[in-house]
């Protein structure tokens, strides 16, 4: 049984105890602050700041925290670097792991829905994906990953989570923030997936990063929280490895579908993201549907309302 010790901060402590929330234990050992068993380890972390990571998976656990144990938080920021610094920052060898990668689309998106996929993508399968196609959606148009979704649906297990509008709004009135609103369903979609590919388990969760992991674990207190061998967050996470690209993708995929039948049931083509074009046609929709119709195409909390609600008062306005 191997066991690690890092020294940390009270901070560090606080964060450590709301990612390991759904796996505390009620028995403390003395001078401790709080003792937790996530898969195959013990993590014990104490008032003098040392926190004590035992049994087999002690190395990973502790590895996840060891970064920010070693860099003092005043570091400022290389001006050039666009990945910052964390606890959660995938190692080296990552692209050639068994990985379940998460991502989502939608967010930026006035018309439409939300969608997460979470896709599992095993290192044997990892020349196949790119041999599809398989690659940072950002560099592919809309006909092409429609083609690559395709291929890949039945090559790499996914759980797919779509938040439509009226949910969307619904949750956000409720006081949501988007933030949390895509925290949850990343969640559920790993969690979903996990349990989806049992008894095999992945070697880690790779997160395409939306939020400072501190943040994004406060997100889901509360919530029972996916178990993984190891999780990861990061920017550009397609990149990094080829299942948060297939998880891209297939969001996509999904989003471009909803977003034709959201079309078809408008009578007129709706645009993508947040612009002047879909003011214009959120204007109209408020002319040839009435102003509730809005909660079921868009996401109401956008500046987009204000705009469109301006441009209809011009143009269709008595
Ligand atoms: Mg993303």
């Amino acid at each position: 049984m191997s066991h690690v010790v890092l020294l940390t901060s009270p901070v560090q402590i606080q964060a450590m105890k709301v990612h390991y929330v759904n796996a505390l234990v009620s028995k403390l050992p003395p001078g401790s602050i709080f003792s937790a068993k996530p898969p195959l380890c013990t993590v014990t972390a104490y008032k003098s700041g040392k926190v004590l990571f035992q049994g087999k998976n002690a190395e990973i656990e502790a590895a996840k925290w060891q970064k920010d144990a070693a860099v003092p938080k005043e570091k400022p920021a290389s001006a050039t670097s666009t990945v910052k610094v964390h606890g959660y920052l995938p190692p080296a060898n990552i692209a050639t792991m068994s990985v379940i990668g998460s991502d989502e689309v939608g967010t930026g998106d006035y018309f439409g829905p939300i969608t997460v996929v979470a896709a599992y993508a095993k290192k044997e399968q990892l020349l196949l994906l790119k041999e599809l196609g398989v690659q940072d959606s950002k560099n592919l148009k809309d006909p092409q990953i429609i083609e690559i979704a395709k291929q890949i649906k039945d090559v790499v297990p996914f759980s797919l989570l779509t938040c439509d509008n009226p949910k969307y709004n619904m949750l956000q009135a409720k006081g949501m923030s988007q933030g949390k609103i895509k925290a949850l369903l990343h969640n559920q979609a790993i969690k979903h997936l996990i349990q989806k590919i049992q008894p095999e388990q992945a070697e880690a969760v790779l997160i395409d990063q939306f939020a400072q992991p501190n943040v994004f674990f406060n997100y889901l207190i509360g919530q029972e929280q996916f178990q993984a061998n190891a999780t990861y967050l990061s920017t550009k996470a397609e990149g990094i490895h080829l299942s948060v690209a297939a998880a891209s993708i297939l969001a996509r995929y999904a989003f471009v579908k909803r977003f034709d039948l959201l079309s078809e049931k408008a009578g007129f083509r709706i645009p993508k993201g947040a612009g002047f074009a879909v003011d214009e046609a959120a204007a109209r929709l408020i002319h040839e549907k009435g102003i509730d119709a809005l909660n079921d195409f868009t996401k109401t909390h956008f500046a987009n309302t204000e705009k469109a609600k301006r441009i209809y008062q011009k143009k269709y306005g008595k």
